[in-house]
């Protein structure tokens, strides 16, 4: 059988493109892109020849199976997204897990990938966190699955689009309460920014500035404090996210 890699891709940067990348997506027979216009945008930059195909979230049953056709016939199948590690509130997920199940190996490429570059600049607790992704796009199950995740403990990470960070803020600080917070815009590009403070005081940063830009949220887990440590962060509350950076 041929061999499925899944190749991550620069959030923003180009420079970081990794030379492992470069040299499977120049390997590979066919590359599977998200947006195959997109993608050709990155080869083009990096001198990629590449065969691309189309495998995105609407088409993913039927591209998947003949991306899975050419694996059982032993050719390389190298799996991008548009920005970041596919199968990371990205399709891919089930591809691998079909491949898995037919045997064919999967191999990983690691490369950029927004929430854990955010995390690790935030400031907050590191040694155990939980990617949750983007919320669901209606409130009432937003705010269902953000009841779910009140009292862990570990830093929640999430995905937004610009225009949903504020009500996405409201929605957490009506959940939650003010907890500290970390707003990592545009990371990697040139107005790359983050602001550090607690919900209320990053949703006040995006109301006075306006949301621009992609954007991850990280929230500090659960304290475990009855009352959820309001005494504790008390002293984040007086700084504004600009004092902050
Ligand atoms: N697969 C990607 C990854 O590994 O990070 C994530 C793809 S997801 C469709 C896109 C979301 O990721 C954006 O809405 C934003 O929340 C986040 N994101 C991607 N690039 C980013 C960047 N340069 N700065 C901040 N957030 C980013």
């Amino acid at each position: 059988y041929g061999t499925l890699y899944i190749v991550g891709t620069p959030i923003g940067n180009l420079d970081d493109m990794t030379y492992r990348a470069v040299h499977i997506l120049k390997e590979a027979t066919w590359i599977a892109a998200e947006d195959t216009r997109q993608s050709r945008k990155l080869l083009t930059h990096f001198d990629i020849p590449g065969k691309l195909v189309s495998y995105h979230e609407h088409n993913k049953g039927k591209s998947g199976e003949a991306l899975l056709d050419k694996l059982l016939a032993g050719e390389t199948v190298a799996l991008v997204s548009d920005a970041g590690m596919p199968a990371i509130s990205d399709p891919g997920a089930d591809l691998v897990a079909e491949a898995i199940e037919r045997g064919v190996s999967v191999v990983p490429i690691p490369g950029p990938n927004a929430a854990l570059t955010a995390l690790v600049a935030s400031g907050l607790p590191t040694d155990a966190f939980t990617f949750v992704g983007f919320l669901p796009r209606d409130k009432r199950k937003a705010s269902e699955t953000l009841a779910r995740w009140k009292r862990q403990p570990a830093t929640l990470l999430f995905y937004e689009a610009p225009h949903r960070v504020e009500a996405t803020l409201k929605l957490m600080l009506e959940a939650w309460g003010d907890r500290r917070c970390v707003l990592a815009r545009e990371l990697t590009k040139r107005y790359e920014e983050f602001a550090r403070g607690t919900i209320s005081s990053c949703l006040k940063h995006v109301e006075a500035n306006g949301p621009m830009g992609e954007y991850c949220v990280l929230v500090e887990g659960d304290s475990g404090i009855a009352g959820d440590g309001e005494d504790e962060i008390a002293w984040w509350a007086e700084l504004t996210p600009a004092e902050h950076v």
